[in-house]
């Protein structure tokens, strides 16, 4: 499989945004956000989702350097609409006004509406973590074809809503949970399809209902759907992100008729921990819980227990020095979404070499 460095693909995500209309700024974002991805392992939500940006934009269900509406302050509780602008600038720029909002006043309710896709929902915690703040994001994906069969369905309602939840731990390293509320994000069975490799037991059911590890119906023809994780509670959960999203913060529901758009809407919570205490003590429990939860005998077949955010960070250290593998597919259908902008052949190879 090519193997790419950071720059590269930074360089080659900036040229396509830019050639969507995408100030500088905003193209950054988007390359620093797809990139950090990739590297965290989750290449799902990295430069493989370039095409389908690109398709948005040119469906007009993606608008670049969009202006988010304040549509009410009231303090402690912020809801922006963000009119289906770049997800990477728009969450960005929303999560910084809560953190700033929390470190004025102790906390901050965010509800975001709307914005395209927001990518992976643990850079923004990681932007709260950084600024010594505690986060919660219940988060939903409208606008798309269903995709998740909640817990005894045999056949979607909901998109993979995902749950996040960080708090900053001791040297600055994040306790980070986030995940999909289906056994496995979409854009996995994207990376399995394209890969042409079987997706792992209990993920996908076909288009009866039934059980299967071929991801090509779900990805190619649209038909069966991916599974709550955890039975009857991770399904819970993803039904309670999508209330707390689509009715609590008032973004748009998966029950919506859609354009075939990817709209994410979260309820976000950010805590400045130094209104609760002293952060350094907080941070040091953190670590106490952590160094506790892994102190654990590993199971047969493991070498460590791992707290949620250690994969990720592994997998960061190991990719920033071994590049990152972007299978033939993706590398194509990329190249093709380029070209769809009228990117020259010599311009992307230009920047696919850093
Ligand atoms: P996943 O199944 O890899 O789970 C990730 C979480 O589990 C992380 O917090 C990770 O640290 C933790 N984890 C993984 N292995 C672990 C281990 N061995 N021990 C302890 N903790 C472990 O991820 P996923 O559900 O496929 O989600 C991938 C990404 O997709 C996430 O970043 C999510 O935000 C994103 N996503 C985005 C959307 C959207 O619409 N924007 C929708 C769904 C998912």
């Amino acid at each position: 499989m090519p193997v790419f460095s950071p720059r590269a693909l930074d360089s080659v995500t900036r040229l396509i945004a830019r050639r969507m209309g995408s100030d500088e700024a905003e193209a950054a974002e988007v390359a620093d956000h797809l990139v950090r991805a990739n590297l965290a392992g989750h290449d799902s939500h990295g430069v493989g989702m370039l095409p389908r940006y690109v398709e948005l934009f040119h469906d007009g269900l993606l608008v670049p350097n969009q202006t988010p509406v304040i549509v009410s302050d009231t303090g402690a509780v912020l809801v922006i609409d963000a009119r289906r602008g770049c997800g990477q600038h728009m969450a960005n720029d929303a999560v910084r006004r809560a953190i700033a909002r929390a470190r004025d006043i102790g906390a901050c309710v965010l509800a975001l509406r709307n914005a395209s896709h927001i990518g992976r929902i643990g850079t923004y915690a990681e932007l709260a973590a950084d600024a010594g703040c505690a986060f919660t994001a219940f988060v939903n994906v409208a606008d798309h074809h269903d995709i998740q069969a909640t817990w005894q369905a045999a056949e979607p309602r909901l998109g993979t809503n995902p749950f996040c939840a960080a708090v900053p731990g001791p040297d600055g390293e994040p306790v980070l949970l986030d995940m999909a509320t289906t056994t496995i994000a979409a854009g996995k069975a994207r990376v399995a399809y394209n890969k042409g490799v079987p997706v792992a037991d209990g993920c996908l059911i076909d288009a009866e209902g039934a059980p299967t590890n071929d991801p090509t119906g779900f990805i190619r023809d649209h038909t069966g759907a991916l599974r709550a994780f955890g039975a009857h509670k991770g399904s819970g959960l993803a039904v309670m992100c999508e209330i707390m999203a689509a009715a609590v913060a008032g973004g748009q529901g998966a029950f919506a008729p859609p354009k075939g758009g990817i709209l994410n809407s979260m309820l976000a919570t950010v805590i400045d921990l130094s209104k609760l205490g002293d952060p350094a003590a907080i941070t040091g429990d953190v670590g106490a819980v952590t160094a506790y939860v892994k102190s654990a005998r590993p199971a047969p077949g493991y070498d460590d227990v791992l707290v949620p955010g250690e994969p990720e960070r592994r997998h960061a250290v190991e990719r920033a020095e071994r590049g990152i593998e972007v299978d033939g597919t993706t590398w194509r259908d990329i190249r093709a979404a380029a070209e769809s902008l009228g990117i020259s052949a010599a311009e992307f190879d230009q920047a696919a070499a850093g």
